[in-house]
């Protein structure tokens, strides 16, 4: 298909950097969702607005099957460091991961399908606060799923390192889960040259991180990828070298690829504080939170986006591609539907522009392959 009689890439290539130099944070993507709104009403499709907020979800009608196609749009707190011309012109915040461009591909996409539509019904789901604020699930919350009806759901994501023509998409895990966890000691304070007189929830602190790696190194299965890491503890006070405290808190970060190590691994934390709390004479209390599941490809959804991929990028479609220990709450979405999760170039990686990165910027470049993608996807997913 000719896009380019569709698609004006030069407007579209302006949208893009307008966004960028307006950039939001989750749930507060009120001039985004609007002029998204205002592009989608503007194509004569379906238009629902205000679901988690500031989320949009347009529907294009046809008979027989239906695709969701994903878009996040929010931006991330952070100064943004570059000298291109469309710089963000609000202070502390940037589009450090490209959902700038994530919302002008698929507004492309809806253009192309709108004017040339596949056979079946397409949702066109832009979601807010995609960076840890939780837009996914609260638009899965708030009903998304009974109100549009997906058998099958696509997420697209830039990828700094790959050239601008390359999609990668791989069948299983894409992205792990992403949890938060916490383990207070409570003891019972008392002077330090004098520790038999109280219970000490330092030493408990000290075992209890020196055991933790054990879960992975010994009870997770070698061949499950998993990470435990503790990334914050308090307790006593540097002023006061001869009080052992009454408490001391430690939290953490846990990764998986699958619900059983990601289930086992919030048992086993759980499991570890309690038996170092009743070794060391000590209380405790633990909280696991579950922020985000992990992003696994279904097999068929996988098969249409890598045909997808390979009937735009030809030989430079990857089929395979290692996963990322980061998170996206498009888990959210494909935990209930049949999706897949796919990596558009974003071009070389230039002055260390990785996402969440000062200095990153999302390659116009890029725009044409991913609305491409998206359109290619959309008739896959619909012929099969
Ligand atoms: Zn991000
Ligand atoms: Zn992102």
């Amino acid at each position: 298909m000719n896009l380019q009689k569709y698609v004006d890439l030069e407007a579209l290539t302006k949208l893009r950097r307008d966004l960028h130099q307006h950039p939001e944070l989750g749930f507060e993507e009120i001039r985004t969702s609007r002029i998204v709104a205002d592009y989608l009403l503007e194509l004569g499709l379906e238009v629902e607005e205000g679901i988690a907020e500031t989320g949009v979800v347009a529907t294009l009608r046809g008979e027989g099957r239906s695709v969701g196609l994903r878009a996040d749009m929010d931006a991330l707190a952070l100064e943004e460091t570059s000298s291109i011309p469309w710089v963000s012109r609000l202070p502390g915040k940037m589009h450090a991961c490209g959902h700038d461009g994530h919302t002008t591909m698929l507004l492309g996409a809806a253009t192309v399908l709108s004017n040339s539509p596949p056979k079946g019904t397409v949702h066109f789901i832009f979601q807010p606060a995609e960076e840890g604020r939780g837009g996914a699930k609260r638009m899965v919350e708030e009903g998304l799923f009974e109100k549009i009806s997906c058998d099958t759901i696509f997420g697209l994501h830039n990828m700094p390192g790959l050239e601008t023509n390359q999609i990668a998409i791989a069948s299983g895990p894409q992205l792990a889960s992403s949890d938060s966890w916490m383990v207070e000691f409570e003891g019972k304070s008392t002077h330090g040259a004098k520790p038999h007189l109280g219970s000490d929830c330092i030493t408990a602190s000290g075992h209890f991180l020196t055991t933790l790696q054990t879960i992975i190194g010994r009870l997770i299965d070698p061949l499950q990828p998993a990470v435990i890491s503790a990334c914050s503890i308090h307790g006593g006070d540097p002023k006061a070298l001869n009080v052992i405290p009454d408490q001391v808190s430690i939290g953490g970060t846990a990764r998986a690829y699958s619900i059983d190590v990601r289930n086992r691994i919030e048992e086993e934390i759980g499991h570890l504080a309690k038996g170092t709390a009743e070794t060391m004479g000590v209380k405790m209390n633990y909280e696991y939170i579950r922020r985000i599941p992990p992003v696994v490809n279904h097999p068929d959804a996988t098969k249409i986006a890598q045909k997808a991929a390979v009937s735009v990028c030809g030989k430079q479609a990857l089929t395979s591609f290692p996963p990322s220990t980061a998170g996206d709450d498009f888990a959210f979405f494909s935990e209930t539907i049949p999706g897949a999760y796919a990596w558009l170039g974003n071009g070389p990686i230039q002055d260390g522009a990785l996402h969440h990165n000062s200095n990153y910027d999302f390659n116009d470049q890029a725009l044409l392959t991913g609305i491409s993608f998206w359109v290619e996807v959309a008739n896959e997913a619909l012929a099969s």
